[in-house]
């Protein structure tokens, strides 16, 4: 069988067989790939250990007929202490999930995988909730997706108070356009300035960022809930995130039309 070397984080991990692991990784070359290691669940397998979640590995494939079998493994970075902690492990799974939905197999995101190996490496000493939500705006940013939070993504107004944010237009809307999307969002200001923030922001300056508990929930649902729109995905860590860490609901965000229906005035818009 022809083999190939590849250098990739562990995003995925499942079973296969009785034996067997199946592993996702996010290689830097190659992009997305899923394969098999054989034995991988034997207490005594060469590969323990070797293909945690999180992992930074190098791996010699060997192409299958169906899927690539690892035949060598070499960690580069275990990223461990992302497994001693609870807060970590959560938001450290949030954020390989995230990187899982965003890619589809084999196709290169050298990018990507920067990104998410400098996350996880942040998270290991640093806040990983706010470093969650830097990945997340980080992948929207190299996904395309990067929403505006300072300009009506209609008429290019300049926005400076809370506004409505719609996912299916890619931002914000004034007052006056927030009605071209009736499923929009209302997002507080310093939720905007936030998102806004953490889609330019280099990783060193992110600890300047200071949000509230209440803040951080608003952006992280916002973040979220776009993220799944255009990743036509549901995200499943949030909802464990909010089990294990009893963090605030995090979606849905509010409809920006709520009030406007709650007074019942016959469909017209909140300005
Ligand atoms: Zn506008």
């Amino acid at each position: 069988m022809p083999v190939y070397k590849a250098e990739g984080i562990v995003i995925r991990r499942g079973n296969l067989g009785e034996a067997d692991r199946l592993v996702t990784l996010l290689c830097r070359d190659q992009g997305k790939v899923t394969a098999a290691a054989k034995g991988a669940r034997k207490p005594k397998s060469r590969f323990a250990g070797r293909l945690e979640l999180f992992s930074h590995v190098r791996v010699l494939l060997a192409v299958g007929r169906t899927l690539d079998v690892v035949s060598q493994v070499e960690v580069a970075t275990a990223f461990a202490a992302l497994r001693e902690n609870l807060d970590r492990l959560a938001y450290a799974a949030l954020t390989v999930e995230l990187a899982d939905r965003a890619t589809a197999d084999r196709e290169p995101a050298p990018d990507l995988f920067r990104v998410l190996r400098t996350a996880l490496d942040l998270m290991q000493t640093g806040d990983p909730q706010l470093i969650a939500l830097w990945f997340a705006a980080q992948l929207l940013v190299h996904s395309g997706y990067a929403p505006t939070t300072d300009r009506c993504q209609v008429c290019g107004r300049s926005v400076r108070s809370g506004a409505a944010f719609s996912y299916a237009l890619g931002g914000v809307l004034c007052g006056t356009d927030q009605h071209r999307d009736p499923d929009a969002v209302m997002a507080s200001a310093g939720a905007l300035r936030a998102i806004g923030y953490l889609l330019h922001v280099q990783p060193e300056a992110l600890a300047r960022l200071v949000l509230d508990p209440r803040q951080r929930t608003e952006v992280g649902g916002l973040l979220q809930g776009y993220a799944e729109y255009r990743l036509e995905t549901k995200l499943k860590s949030p909802l464990v995130i909010q089990k294990l860490l009893k963090t605030g609901t995090p979606t849905p965000a509010s409809p920006a039309r709520g009030g406007a229906r709650e007074r019942g005035n016959g469909g017209t818009r909140t300005r």
